[in-house]
């Protein structure tokens, strides 16, 4: 399969890359390379015509040594079982990088939740908690929002729980409205939790963050919080921003607000006053010095790798730098900030939101952002203390870290 196609191969071959150091049996790193339960489901549901129409579902549950799993649920057309695995493996590492007491997960349905009205995105949200909700749980697995799903998804989905279970278990899913048991700062904390990691990334490389140029390939939930983020607390200069039907440029800078709300008007940010339109490939390929891939994966590949010029790249998307394209990159000395240290913010704040459920507390948004603010720093020094005293790239010391910790907990656990 070609390697942009092969997302889960693409995961399971870091796992190789990490082993050798690790002394990883074949037996071990046969487990690691597995998803511990899948499942697959049709999900029939009623249209606003009268007809039904059946979607394909999937709920992945990777690894669960270290505690319930977790990972968000995507709807989206192109959504395969090969990147929902590959997603709920990084989630795996993810949640063991930044030491929460979770294991690993990710969810999906092949749809186009565009095409549907609201009446027809309930239903289906509500119909595929049906299908999930004897297999999940507050101390099982533990969903959350991801691609083109939000928070008012969410909180049909935990009613669905309730409604099934009898349990109106806040905890069982995350991401949700903060009025109905979310936690403040869920909702932009991905792209701030990224911007944490890139302000310690900038103190490395001595780069002023006031004035340094960014572009942000994919607007929504994580990369217009990360363009909002940059101007208006980092004094950055976004150059550039995109989403699926195209990019925009202008070299003094964009106001993402005034973006979004052209956004929300249109449906795109394609052809906002006072920029120039681009392609997203030049986007990704502009003179700028931080890239922020906040879209979907596979974005930086073999095909464009040599083009990017970034001294940065922050990975807010999950994956979205193949193996081959990594190593032109890392021969290039850019920087990179791997995905599941980048965007650890999302699962941080979803941690803390359980935390708080199960407590029936709810924490100012000061506490949130000071405690996301430790996770991501600890994290980060971490990752780039390994990288530079066994000079290994980034991920490298990333994975390293990570399934180190998975496997301490299956050795504990007397899995293994
Ligand atoms: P979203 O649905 O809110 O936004 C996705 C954006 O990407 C949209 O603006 C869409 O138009 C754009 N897009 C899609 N294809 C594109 C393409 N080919 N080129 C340019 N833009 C494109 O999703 P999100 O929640 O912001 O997630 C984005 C990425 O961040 C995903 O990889 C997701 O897994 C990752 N992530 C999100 C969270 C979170 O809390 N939301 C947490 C961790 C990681």
């Amino acid at each position: 399969m070609d390697e942009a196609m092969d997302f889960f191969g693409v995961v399971k071959r870091q796992i190789c890359n990490c082993s050798l150091g690790l002394n990883l049996s074949p037996d071990v790193e046969g487990i690691l390379k597995m998803p511990m339960r899948e499942l697959h489901m049709s999900i029939p549901v009623r249209m606003d015509d009268g007809s039904i129409r059946t979607f394909q579902g999937f709920r992945v549950q990777y690894n669960n040594a270290r505690g319930p799993t977790k990972g968000g649920i995507r709807f989206h057309p192109d959504e395969t079982i090969n990147t929902i695995r590959g997603l709920a493996a990084i989630m795996t590492w993810k949640c063991a990088l930044h030491d929460l007491p979770l294991g690993g997960a990710k969810g999906g349905v092949i749809c186009n939740p565009k095409e549907f009205s609201e009446a027809e995105l309930e239903r289906l949200s509500r119909a595929y908690m049906q299908s999930i909700c004897r297999f999940i749980g507050p101390d099982r697995d533990i969903p959350a929002p991801d691609v083109y799903t939000n928070p008012t998804v969410m909180a049909w989905m935990m009613d669905e729980y309730a409604n099934v279970t009898g349990n109106t278990a806040f905890g069982v899913i995350t991401g949700k409205p903060v009025s109905l048991g979310g936690s403040e700062g869920r909702h932009d904390a991905t792209a701030r939790g990224g911007w944490m990691a890139i302000r310690e990334a900038a103190a490395d490389l001595e780069m002023d963050l006031a004035g340094a140029t960014v572009a942000v390939q994919g607007f929504g939930n994580a990369g217009y919080h990360a363009a909002f983020l940059g101007t208006a607390h980092y004094g950055a200069k976004i150059v550039a921003v995109s989403d699926s039907r195209g990019a925009i440029s202008r070299p003094d800078g964009l106001d993402p607000e005034a973006v979004l709300a052209h956004k929300n008007e249109t449906g795109s940010v394609i052809r906002f006053e006072g920029a120039e339109t681009i392609s997203n490939e030049e986007l990704l390929e502009l003179d700028v010095d931080i890239l922020i891939p906040a879209a979907l994966e596979n974005a930086i590949t073999m095909q464009n790798a040599d083009r990017i010029r970034a001294r940065i790249v922050a990975e807010l998307a999950n994956g979205p730098t193949t193996t081959e394209a990594d190593e032109i990159l890392y021969d290039h000395q850019i920087h990179i900030i791997p995905d599941f240290l980048c965007n650890g913010g999302g699962v941080i704040v979803s941690y803390f939101e359980m935390v708080q459920n199960f407590t029936m507390d709810h924490w100012p948004e000061a506490e949130v952002y000071r405690r996301l603010d430790e996770k991501i720093t600890t994290a980060y020094r971490a990752v780039k203390d390994f990288s530079r005293t066994y000079a290994v790239p980034m991920r490298q010391a990333a994975y390293t870290i990570a399934v180190e910790r998975v496997v301490k907990a299956m050795e504990y656990r007397g899995c293994v």
